[in-house]
């Protein structure tokens, strides 16, 4: 006879949520599952998978959003009262699997995920082993660290590795319980640096050096599991920065490692670049008129839709429009994806292709930067039943082809250009709200600039005006003090929580 699996729960709400855009996320964008459906979240959980086998796995409720704006205090209300009621029903559990981001804000909370666990707590017992699993763009402050006993978040920007992360921490909850030895030590560093996601992608220096070292802390004999997080900067809440966890059976191990990683984080600080040429957006413009490279990109980047932009900021289309070389047909072809507004979709299908319309599109969630903007133009496409989008359509302004569309919707394929009779390899400039390029437009680009653009998701941090996040803070205080990169090691959370929250 083997010894009874272990009974596992699953639950967690996932979004990054900026709470510099005016937008608000409402319960049904986290899509949320409950119960066996939960399982079919995550492949290495199905059927005759080893993991599968190990533990008793029960669905809790389990929800993801796409990135918006602040979640609504009754979006949260709702669905954490229903997550906690499931647990309830439950009865005892023996592990809990927390799948987070960590990046979520909620109207009258400051560290939403920690405030969660906590009731998770109250609900499941001190003794249940909690796993947590999160994005590196996650916030860790040291209550969420008190109340988890495992805590992990991926090692690759753009995320690769993320189903390989939630089955790192599944595993390694799996090993805890099957040990049965005492609770891991976990050894937490904040590090007070607040960074843009597009200045620490994985693939290029010194972030590719500094998550190799998660891997060779991991290695020691000692250690469970490392991790670092750069954190998520478009929230103004005190728990904001980078962070460092080592968890295992050794403290010394873990201290040492996670030393070692918050030190080499730390001493980076000042080379952490964006991953392409950064500019205004008028010289990102000129940039891309004066170059021979053909088709050039330009990120418009501040109200990116895919980081938590309202994606409706009139503001660089705008300042597009205005440009004197864009304003007879002949001029050089642009194309601009894209602006919401579902009034002026309307008036452009009514009318038909080849029509020439006046249309008000955008700034209805976010007219903070530039008012809703009127737009003359001729009808050059029209789609309809776009999952995003709903419907799009395309207006070519002198020589400008603006995307128009019902609804939000990332650019980030070919054929969500092709599908609306464009071609973005035979255009001279491409226009995208966008951090990064995605693979498919990156490998098309000749040529690409980002422009820092104003919005909720604004790259330029230090112009955003947080007035929450702890001070001093790299490179709000570019001369600030050493910061004491010192482990700190926090307790199991069958003890009270100790310390400053230092
Ligand atoms: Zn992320």
């Amino acid at each position: 006879m083997s010894a009874p699996s272990p009974v596992i729960a699953i639950a967690g709400l996932g979004v990054e949520s900026s709470t510099f855009s005016p937008a608000r996320t409402e319960a049904p964008a986290f899509h949320p599952q409950r119960g066996a459906d939960v399982l079919g979240r995550y492949p290495f959980l199905a059927p005759g998978r080893p993991l599968r086998a190990a533990a008793d796995w029960r669905g809790v409720l389990v929800g993801k959003a796409l990135p918006g704006g602040t979640v609504t205090a009754s979006a949260y209300a709702d669905l954490s009262g229903e997550l906690i009621a499931r647990l309830e029903e439950l009865g005892p559990i023996d592990g809990l699997w927390y799948d987070i981001h960590g990046a979520m804000a909620v109207e009258g909370m400051e560290d939403a995920e920690a405030e969660l666990l906590a009731r998770i707590r109250e609900t499941v017992g001190s003794e249940v082993i909690v796993s947590t699993s999160m994005d590196l763009h996650g916030n860790v402050s040291r209550a969420l660290v008190h109340l988890t006993d495992l805590i992990t978040c991926y090692r690759m920007a753009p995320h690769e590795d993320a189903m390989e992360t939630k089955e790192r921490a599944a595993r390694n909850l799996v090993g805890q319980l099957a040990g049965g030895g005492p609770r891991p030590v976990k050894a937490w560093i904040p590090v007070p640096v607040l960074l843009a996601g597009e200045q620490t992608s994985t693939r290029i220096e010194p972030a590719k050096s500094l998550y190799a070292a998660v891997e060779e802390v991991e290695t020691a004999e000692g250690v469970t599991d490392a991790a670092i997080w750069v954190g998520y900067a478009w929230a103004d809440e005190p728990r904001n920065r980078a962070a460092v966890v080592v968890t295992g059976p050794d403290e010394r191990v873990v201290t040492v490692g996670a030393e070692r990683l918050a030190r080499a984080f730390w001493d980076a600080r000042h080379d952490f670049a964006f991953v392409a040429p950064t500019g205004t957006l008028y010289d990102c413009l000129d940039t891309a008129l004066a170059s021979t490279a053909r088709p050039y990109f330009v990120s418009d980047t501040g109200d990116n839709p895919t980081a938590g932009g309202a994606g409706d900021v009139t503001w660089s289309l705008r300042n597009v429009l205005a440009r004197p070389e864009f304003q007879g047909s002949s001029g050089p072809t642009v194309l601009y994806a894209s602006l919401p507004g579902p009034a002026a979709v309307d008036t452009a299908v009514r009318a038909g292709v080849g029509a020439t319309v006046t249309v008000t599109a955008g700034a209805e969630v976010d007219d903070r930067h530039a008012a809703p903007l009127i737009i003359t133009g001729v009808v050059h496409a029209v789609r309809h039943g776009d999952r995003d989008a709903g419907t799009e359509v395309v207006l070519r302004v002198g020589s400008v082809y603006v995307i128009l569309t019902r609804l939000r919707k990332p650019y980030h394929h070919e054929h969500d250009f092709t599908d609306l009779e464009l071609n973005p390899r035979t255009a001279d400039i491409v226009i995208v709200k966008i951090g990064y390029l995605e693979p498919e437009l990156f490998a098309m680009a000749a040529d690409w600039k980002m422009a820092l653009t104003p919005g909720g998701v604004d790259q330029d941090l230090q112009r955003l005006g947080h007035h929450r996040i702890r001070r001093p803070m790299f490179p709000f205080d570019p001369r600030m003090a050493e910061p004491d990169l010192r482990a700190r090691i926090i307790a199991p959370s069958s003890r009270p929580l100790g310390g400053s929250g230092e």
